[in-house]
């Protein structure tokens, strides 16, 4: 392997061993079921104090923007501050 040629492959290496934590750092596709969202008259705003975020039925997700909903199946965008009908009172036995 001549000179040139082994510089090319360092810095080959080099470009690619430093690219690769940030390739690995991408936050994974978030994905979104209008659908179902349309289904229940899900809001991203809140009704007053009832929000996802003190719903029975919403789990954060803490490596998205926003959350899971039971009743929103394939959906990580949910909002904390959204709404819908079937809000559960989250404290409620
Ligand atoms: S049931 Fe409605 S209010 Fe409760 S988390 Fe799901 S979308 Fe939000």
């Amino acid at each position: 392997m001549s000179e040139i040629s082994r510089r090319a492959a360092l810095r080959l290496i080099t470009f690619v061993a430093g690219g690769l934590p940030l390739v690995l750092s991408e936050p994974a596709v978030a994905r979104r079921n209008q659908t179902a969202r349309e289904a229940l008259k899900y809001t991203e705003r809140a009704d007053g104090a009832k929000h996802c975020t003190n719903c029975k039925n919403f789990k954060q997700d803490y490596s998205q923007r926003g959350g899971h909903c039971v009743y929103i199946p394939d959906d990580d965008e949910v909002s904390p501050l959204g709404y819908c009908p079937l809000w559960t009172d989250r404290t409620a036995p």
